[in-house]
């Protein structure tokens, strides 16, 4: 039998070494072609007061310490969960002070690492109904618009447990209360989190913004759907109208954080690291990329 020496080595290299545990199967890498990119390690940098960014340079995550333990929104990819893990800890916190982990969508990008996370600390995580079924599944919604890439493409860890928070429902520790947004639209099921932050006597309102752009698998149409187009417009109102003084987008290039970061770091006044236009920005983003969708479906009847 012939074995060439690409397969042997990779049979070799999936093999544990004798004594050194496999690595779970939560952390196994998902595959994507733009997943090298977004998992690229980042350093954490503060947001305001008690919160922090703790995700990578492409998918958000974000710490929030609430003086009775902390609440990470977000893990991104399951191989992005070690990279999280590592900067939760280099701001000194330790992950069993993880208790809470809330998603803003059931997409592999941002929920890939909730299992291994939730593993590491013993968190309880939380999300809309909607999304809670989705990660308990480990996969997307049965009427996902990226569906039609498959079970397979879609498929995450699941999430065992999950709670089911009620639109508009408020999650309260310590001094802590985070109150959660339905915005379906990306994703049946997405969520948008926001709190009121403060520094002294500096406050801020802060959101982590559920990703609000019309992405779909090949052959589907939201404009066959006109209550799913009136429930992505009522969403993008939703965020448009938030009491927001900082968006950070589950992507983080949308609301260009790393830029604000940058310019406030560098004490440069533009482009502002708080304003309290960001969340209507980004919500225009979101109407530009869905009126430009309906645009290209109107053209190409099938
Ligand atoms: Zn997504």
């Amino acid at each position: 039998m012939l074995i060439t020496s690409a397969l042997l080595t990779a049979a070799l290299a999936a093999a544990p070494a004798p004594g050194k545990a496999a690595t779970p199967a939560d952390l196994t890498p998902i595959e994507c072609s733009a997943c090298a990119e977004w998992n690229v390690a980042r350093a954490p940098f503060a947001l305001h007061g008690k919160s922090w960014y703790v995700g990578t340079e492409g998918l958000s995550a974000v710490l929030i310490d609430s003086g009775d333990g902390l609440v990470l929104i977000d893990a991104a990819l399951p191989q992005s969960a070690p990279r999280i893990a590592a900067n939760i800890e280099s701001l000194g916190f330790r992950l069993t002070d993880v208790k809470w982990i809330l998603n803003s969508h059931p997409h592999y990008d941002h929920a890939g690492g909730i299992a291994a996370l939730q593993r590491m600390s013993g968190a309880k995580v939380a999300t809309t109904a909607r999304g809670a079924q989705a990660l308990r599944l480990g996969n997307a919604p049965h009427d996902d618009p990226q569906v039609g890439f498959g079970p397979q493409a879609n498929a995450f860890p699941p999430v065992a447990v999950v709670d089911e928070l009620a639109d508009g429902a408020a999650l309260t520790l310590g001094d802590l209360t985070l109150v959660m947004h339905a915005t379906p639209g990306h994703t049946p099921g997405g969520a948008t989190w926001s709190w009121r932050s403060c520094e002294g006597k500096d406050c801020r309102n802060l959101v982590y913004a559920d990703s609000v752009t019309a992405v779909s698998a090949p052959g589907f149409r939201y404009s066959d759907d006109a209550a799913r187009v009136a429930e992505f417009r009522a969403t993008l109102d939703r965020v448009a109208a938030l009491d927001c003084d900082l968006a950070v987008s589950a992507h983080p290039g949308p609301t260009r954080l790393f830029e604000r970061a940058a310019a406030r770091d560098a004490g440069k006044a533009e482009p502002a690291f708080f304003d309290d236009q960001s969340c209507r920005d980004y919500a225009s983003f979101g109407r530009d990329w869905l009126d430009k969708r309906l645009a290209e479906e109107a053209a190409k009847p099938d």
